[in-house]
């Protein structure tokens, strides 16, 4: 029955095809940022009622928006989450689709994450009766500040779900093919802040101040020793200390400076460890230089890591569309995806599906970032294959 399902859904069809590129197309050139999808959760929500789904519900954890859809056929109840936000970021070029807001843009591609979801719900809901289990679809928002996951899972949308999955078109990875890795999928990214306190006072009296200056260099230096000896060799970390801020003027001695800082690791472990080191080390070499260090956590996203059974049932559905030369593992990328605490609640996979345009390379995050509208049907074939193979498995 369900292979009948399948065959449906993978069968060539240029209806399916158009309702892929006019989605992709309306919500790109109306982008949102992070918790202010109003306009786009409208959007979403106005289509989802139209294919009379079990459930609607909107509001969830902030602009989220979630609909059931439940099969005629018992089977297992599938997540889908695709997310909704842009990036404060004003689109170059001259696509005629192109970003209708200044300094806002989605420049990461989440408006083919949220075109492939509402068309694989419009394909699941007008086949109902062959349908095993339940699928639920959550629009997601606030991925990009990592800030939307939580607050949707908080809400209840992982009751009564076995399996998750969720997919992120990439600008690097060559059209027609699709990762599917049986373990990590994209790195921890931690934000955190060091606040150094010292004393201040009279630049050429140093001796009655304690210089918070000199000793945020010595923890800038010495954060990075965690990388290059506390870490295996084998293991990607990433400390980066994007800024540094403290101080008036060259005459005076700073009393406090701030730092702020990235981790990105690829292991759940490791990552705590080096948490708890950062400000430890920080904390430790304040205090040998008479000052003190405060290590606050100020965002977070685990490792994204697949189940392995789960990365295989999907790379399974994947070669079903691309073919065995199409699923590819790439390696780990170091961006985050808050994703991870799906993941990290229920078994799952999250893949990649290849978007490179044509052309030099662009890079997601950036003014110039494109990809080729084609991956839209190879992504609707691909999501929907993997969920018919999650929902019976
Ligand atoms: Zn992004
Ligand atoms: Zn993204």
């Amino acid at each position: 029955m369900t292979s009948g399902l399948l065959d449906t859904l993978l069968r060539a069809d240029p209806a399916s095809d158009q309702h892929l590129t006019t989605h992709r197309r309306e919500l790109h050139a109306a982008p949102e940022l992070a918790f202010k999808e109003v306009e786009t959760a409208e959007y979403i929500a106005e289509r989802l009622d139209a294919l009379s789904v079990d459930r609607l519900e909107t509001g969830v954890g902030g602009t989220g928006v979630v609909a059931d859809v439940k099969g005629e056929r018992p089977g297992r109840a599938v997540l889908v989450r695709a997310d909704m936000d842009g990036l404060p970021i004003t689109e170059a070029g001259d696509l005629p689709f192109r970003s209708g807001r200044r300094g806002v843009m989605h420049a990461c591609g989440h408006d083919v994450h949220m075109a492939i979801a509402l068309e694989v719900a419009r394909a699941l809901a007008e086949n109902r009766h062959q349908l095993p289990g339940m699928v639920r679809f959550a629009f997601q928002p606030a991925e990009e500040c990592a800030g939307g996951a939580k607050p949707m899972i908080e809400a209840g949308v992982l009751h009564g779900i076995d399996r998750v999955t969720g997919l992120h078109v990439w600008s690097e990875l060559p059209l027609g093919q699709v990762s599917v890795r049986p373990d990590v999928v994209m790195a921890g990214a931690d934000q955190f802040s060091l606040t150094i306190y010292g004393k201040g006072g009279h630049g050429a009296q140093p001796h009655q101040t304690v210089d918070a200056v000199a000793i945020a260099a010595q923890v800038v230096s010495a954060l990075q020793t965690l990388v290059s000896r506390e870490t295996a060799p084998a293991s990607p970390v990433v400390i980066t200390l994007g800024s540094v801020h403290g101080g008036t003027a060259a005459n005076i001695v700073a009393g406090e400076v701030v730092i702020q800082g990235t981790l990105r690791t690829l292991n759940r472990e490791l990552r705590m460890h080096l948490l708890a080191r950062i400000a430890e080390l920080a904390a430790g070499v304040a205090a040998a230089m008479r000052g003190r260090a405060e290590f606050r956590h100020e965002s977070a996203a685990p490792p994204v890591i697949n189940d392995p059974a789960m990365a295989a049932a999907v790379a399974e559905a994947a070669r079903r569309v691309v073919g065995a030369e199409g699923v590819v593992g790439f390696e780990p990328l170091m961006v985050g995806e808050d994703f991870a605490y799906f993941l990290e609640a229920r078994p799952g996979c999250f893949f990649l599906l290849g978007g490179a345009p044509e052309g030099p390379r662009v890079g997601h995050h950036t003014a110039e970032f494109r990809v080729d509208e084609r991956c839209l049907p190879i992504g609707f074939r691909v999501m929907s294959a993997a969920v018919l193979r999650l929902l019976e498995g």
